[in-house]
């Protein structure tokens, strides 16, 4: 039984804004699940759902088979670490870890104990007695992750917890979360903008936008099978041509597209849709491709961006949007290649790897 299940839940503020739109999830014991979309795209109101913090204006949250709808947040076995990882200021690391605790009544040496273990998973051991003044932001947030984690609740919820922190600590803070998620056992569910922090982390997560859910997948699939030009856009970069589909059976579709014009590739969409292929997908020859498997188009470089081991360059073939390439300086076909504005290309990219996007 999943330990998260969130059926058709929606939340309406003011009687017009829809913040989430019949949302079902259901997240799996133990899972670092990841809630990845725009800003305003509701990530947070489902997350405060989740908490307590919020009451769903239709549907069902139930946690651990329980249904939550009468149930306090102080009394649901879910954790929350905000954004803002507010600590108190005038209490030690120590006061403010221990402080949930206290209010639960424990006995102090149980609370002592718990303190030290949660102060040691966060690698703060030692620090007990210093004040939030006298930590780093990176220290402070681990401060915010014990107290919430010395509740031992059986789910943790973060919202865009590492938001605050410079983009070096960010990453080594991803690392580890991960670790941290594995140490401890309990679920996780992060909210981020990011698309490299939830891809890095979670080993599934949904794509929301405008208060739906778009896909829940893992990382791999979400990059290699998007659901939709949506999660196909908003996760990693792609290129996407413009075209006419119509079933051709055997799950596959004909479709026409300028420059293109008629190739038979495996999808369902039909209608107006979108021949989608990754920049790292494609490649260049000189001369015309003659494998039947690969799709191939004139292109004249443009604009030419060196990384070192790629370099990221902008075909115009001959429609509205040039088409970008990551072509690989050390694996290409062709020794040393050095893209210079004007030159005429082949570029072609397999059949296979072109999605039909609805
Ligand atoms: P995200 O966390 O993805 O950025 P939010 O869940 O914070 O998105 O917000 C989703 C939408 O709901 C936004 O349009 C936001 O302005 C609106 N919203 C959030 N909280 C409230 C509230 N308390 N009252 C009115 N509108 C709200
Ligand atoms: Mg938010």
């Amino acid at each position: 039984q999943p330990i998260i299940q969130i059926k058709n839940v929606s939340k309406v503020f003011g009687g017009t804004v829809k913040a989430v739109d019949e949302v079902n999830l259901e997240v799996g014991r133990g899972e670092f699940f990841a809630l990845l979309g725009p800003s305003g795209c509701g990530k947070t109101t489902l997350l405060r759902m989740l908490a307590g913090f919020e009451v769903p204006t239709h549907g069902q949250v139930i946690v651990d088979g329980q249904d939550m709808s009468k149930v306090q947040p102080n009394n649901r076995p879910i954790n929350m670490v905000f954004q803002s990882y507010a600590v108190f200021p005038h209490m030690s690391v120590e006061q403010n870890v221990a402080y949930g605790l206290k209010m639960d009544r424990r006995p102090a040496k149980e609370i002592k104990e718990r303190v030290a273990e949660a102060l040691d998973l966060v690698k703060l051991g030692g620090y007990g007695k210093r004040m939030p003044d006298e930590m780093s932001g990176g220290q402070r947030q681990r401060v915010a992750l014990a107290r919430a984690l010395v509740k031992r609740p059986s789910v943790l919820l973060l919202d865009e917890p590492l938001s605050a922190l410079d983009a070096k600590l960010r990453e080594a803070m991803q690392l580890e979360l991960v670790r941290l998620q594995k140490t401890v056992g309990i679920t996780f569910v992060i909210v981020t903008h990011d698309q490299s922090e939830a891809l890095s982390m979670a080993n599934r997560i949904a794509v929301m936008n405008a208060g739906t859910v778009q896909q829940v997948a893992p990382p791999t699939t979400l990059y290699e099978m998007p659901a939709n030009r949506f999660v196909a856009d908003f996760i990693g970069k792609i290129n996407m041509i413009e075209g006419d589909a119509v079933a051709a059976g055997d799950g596959q579709v004909k479709v026409t597209a300028p420059v293109i014009g008629d190739v038979t590739l495996a999808g369902t969409a039909t209608g107006k849709v979108a021949l989608a292929v990754r920049p790292e997908k494609i490649f260049v020859a000189d001369t015309q491709p003659t494998d039947p498997a690969v799709i191939a188009v004139k292109g004249k470089v443009g604009e030419v961006a060196y990384f070192g081991s790629y370099s990221n360059v902008f075909f115009d073939i001959g429609l509205p949007q040039p088409l970008q390439a990551d072509i690989s300086n050390v694996s290409s076909d062709i020794e040393e290649i050095i893209f210079t504005a004007g030159e005429e290309y082949w570029v072609y990219w397999r059949k296979s790897d072109t999605l039909v996007l609805g």
